[in-house]
């Protein structure tokens, strides 16, 4: 999958619409190989977060920071990190995709 700043690349299945934020072989949904990349805005709203202070050995240098659940716009929920610079978060906050490399997607919280 392609990623580019500030964007989000989720998969859609071509053969019944499912989206998708894993990176799959086939579709969770019907076992339809026909996965294609779409591109997503990564907006959406906080469920939930968490502080991490004793991070696994790839963070640890920026620890601590906040993981957070998101309800994407589009549907589907996902879990990331919060940006060192954002705004701290709070159940509700809207927040976007700074940027996202495999399984490391990094958002921020919207400020007016
Ligand atoms: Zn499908």
């Amino acid at each position: 999958m392609t990623q580019t700043a500030g964007m989000l690349s989720l998969l859609r299945c071509k053969s019944c619409g499912r989206l998708d934020t894993a990176m799959r072989v086939v579709c969770a949904g019907c076992l339809s190989a026909d996965l294609r990349p779409v591109g997503n805005d990564g907006s959406g709203t906080v469920a939930t977060f968490t502080t991490i202070r004793r991070a696994p050995t790839a963070f640890r240098d920026q620890a601590p920071y906040d993981v957070v659940v998101v309800d994407l716009d589009a549907g589907l929920r996902m879990t990331g990190r919060l940006d060192k610079d954002s705004a701290p978060p709070s159940v509700g906050a809207r927040v976007r995709v700074l940027h996202s490399a495999g399984a490391d997607t990094v958002f921020t919280v919207e400020t007016p």
